[in-house]
C-alpha cells in the first residue's frame, strides 16, 4: 500500500464533469489501497478571470499591499476545486476532506504573487490518510508567517504537489494534465513532437527553466532536492484504464543519468517570449562598467537573463541583456535615469519582441559541434541571432519573436528529434 499524490491541472478540472471524472479516477486509486492526497489547480480559465477582475480595478499591481490582494483573489479558484472535488468523491461512495493552504498549513515567505514554501505541517493529512479519507488540497496557495495568503505563481499548483509529497514522503508524485507527457517540444507548436517516456531531472530543469511550461521550475527544483518520484501523465484516458497500465504510462523524470548517456545529444527544444531585450550603447569600456550597469538592475530586484558586451571602439563599447517582459519599462526607466548619468553611455535602446530558443540535452556534454549545429539549421532558414548563451547541457539563442515557431521547427528537424523510438 503506497501513499500517492495525484496533481490535477486546470483543464482536467475544467467542468463539473471532468471532476466527476477525477473523482474516479482518484477513488480507483483508493480502492486499490493506496493512501491518496490530491492536489487540484483551479478550474481552467478561473485564475486569469479572477486577475482580470482585479485588473479592471487596478491596472498595475505594483505595491505589496496590492500584491497581497491578488493572491487573496486568485487564491479563491483553487478553493472551489477542492470543495468541488470533495464532493464527487463523496458522491462516488469515498470518504474525503478538502483542505486550504493556510488549513494544513503550507507555510510560505511573504513574496506575494511569487511565494516559496517553506515548510508543511502534516499532522492533519496523515491523522486523515489514517482514517481513511482521500484528503484534497488546494494548489497554487499557502500562508506566511503573519497569516497572510500568499501564492507560488502562475503553474504553481505543480509545486505545491511535489512539495506535499516531500513532506509526506509520498511514494509518488504524478502530475495529471491535458497532454500525456513531456514532449521533444511542445506538441502544439510542433505536431512532431515525440512523447519521452523518461526525462532526466536536470534535463527536465533546463526545459522548464528556459519555458516549457508543462511544470513549474520549482516543482522540478523540489522533486531533486528531495528525490521525489515523479511522472506526468494525462488525466483524458479513461478514469478505469488498467491501474498498473496507468502507472506506466507518461514520462518519468529520473534521477539516474547512465541510462541515458547514450541517448540523443538533444532531448528537447523550450522557448520563451516572456523575455525583452535592452542595450546601452556607446559605454566607456572600462573595469567595473558591467556592475555599474547591472549593480542598480539588481538593487531593484530586476532579474537579468542573457548579457553581452560587444568588443570596444574607441574605448567605448555596447552592452546588452534581457529581463522579463514585466520589468521592461522599469528597466528601461532605471537605465535613463541612474545609468546613463553615472557612466557617461550614449543611448538606451530595446526591443520586446525577441523570443529565446534552446536546444537542451544531457548528451551535449560528450559531444562537440552541438551548437554549431544549431547555428547552421537557424542560418538555412535565414533567422538571425542576436544573442547567444550556454551552459554544459543547453544553448540558447535571442531572436526576433516572429521567427519562433520556425526556428523550434527547424532545430526539431535538424536535431531528429522527430525520429524513432521515444527515449
Ligand atoms: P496544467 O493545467 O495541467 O498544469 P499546463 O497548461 O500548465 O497544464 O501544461 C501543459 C501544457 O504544456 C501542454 O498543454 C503543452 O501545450 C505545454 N507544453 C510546453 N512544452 C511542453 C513539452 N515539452 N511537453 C509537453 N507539453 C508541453
Ligand atoms: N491556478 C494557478 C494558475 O493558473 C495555478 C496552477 O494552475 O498551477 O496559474
Ligand atoms: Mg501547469
Amino acid at each position: 500500500m503506497a501513499l500517492i499524490v495525484h496533481k490535477y491541472g486546470g483543464t482536467s478540472m475544467g467542468s463539473t464533469e471532468r471532476i466527476r471524472n477525477v473523482a474516479k479516477r482518484v477513488a480507483k486509486w483508493a480502492r486499490a489501497g493506496h493512501r491518496m492526497v490530491v492536489v487540484p489547480s483551479a478550474m481552467s480559465g478561473e485564475t486569469n478571470r479572477l486577475l482580470g477582475l482585479a485588473k479592471e480595478l487596478s491596472p498595475a499591481a505594483t505595491t505589496p499591499e496590492l500584491q497581497r490582494e491578488l493572491d487573496m483573489i486568485a487564491s479563491t479558484g483553487e478553493q472551489v476545486s477542492v470543495g468541488l472535488l470533495a464532493i464527487a468523491l463523496q458522491a462516488e461512495g469515498m470518504p474525503a476532506v478538502s483542505y486550504t493552504g493556510w488549513q494544513v498549513p503550507i507555510a510560505t515567505d511573504s513574496a506575494y504573487t511569487k511565494a516559496r514554501i517553506q515548510s508543511i505541517d502534516d499532522q492533519r493529512v496523515r491523522a486523515d490518510l489514517t482514517a481513511g479519507k482521500v484528503v484534497i488540497i488546494t494548489g497554487f496557495q499557502g500562508i506566511d508567517e503573519h497569516g497572510n495568503i500568499t501564492t507560488l505563481g502562475r503553474g504553481g499548483s505543480d509545486t505545491s504537489a511535489v512539495a506535499v509529497a516531500a513532506a509526506l514522503k509520498a511514494d509518488e508524485c504524478l502530475i495529471y494534465t491535458d497532454v500525456d507527457g513531456v514532449y521533444t517540444t511542445d506538441p502544439r507548436i510542433v505536431p512532431e513532437a515525440r512523447r519521452l517516456h523518461t526525462i532526466s531531472f536536470e534535463e527536465m530543469l533546463e526545459m522548464a527553466s528556459l519555458g516549457s511550461k508543462v511544470l513549474q521550475i520549482r516543482s522540478v527544483e523540489f522533486a531533486g532536492k528531495y528525490r521525489v518520484p515523479m511522472r506526468v501523465l494525462s488525466s483524458f484516458t479513461p478514469w478505469d484504464i488498467d491501474i498498473a497500465e496507468e502507472a506506466r504510462s507518461g514520462t518519468l523524470i529520473t534521477f539516474e543519468e547512465d541510462e541515458k548517456m547514450e541517448q540523443a545529444v538533444v532531448s528537447g527544444i523550450a522557448f520563451n517570449r516572456d523575455e525583452a531585450k535592452i542595450s546601452l550603447l556607446g559605454v566607456p569600456d572600462r573595469p567595473g562598467i558591467a556592475f555599474s550597469i547591472l549593480g542598480p538592475v539588481a538593487e531593484a530586484n530586476i532579474d537579468v537573463d542573457v548579457i553581452i558586451q560587444n568588443v570596444s571602439h574607441d574605448g567605448r563599447t555596447d552592452f546588452s541583456f534581457t529581463v522579463h517582459r514585466n520589468d521592461y519599462q522599469r528597466t528601461v526607466d532605471l537605465l535613463k535615469n541612474a545609468v546613463v548619468p553615472a557612466t557617461g553611455a550614449a543611448q538606451v535602446t530595446g526591443d520586446t519582441k525577441i523570443c529565446k530558443v534552446s536546444i537542451v540535452g544531457i548528451g551535449m556534454r560528450s559531444h562537440v559541434g552541438v551548437a554549431s549545429r544549431m547555428f547552421k539549421a537557424l542560418s538555412d532558414e535565414g533567422i538571425n541571432i542576436q544573442m547567444i548563451t550556454t551552459s554544459e547541457i543547453k544553448t540558447s539563442v535571442v531572436i526576433d519573436e516572429k521567427y519562433m515557431e520556425l526556428a523550434v521547427r527547424a532545430l526539431h528537424k535538424a536535431f531528429d528529434l522527430d525520429q524513432g523510438a521515444a527515449a
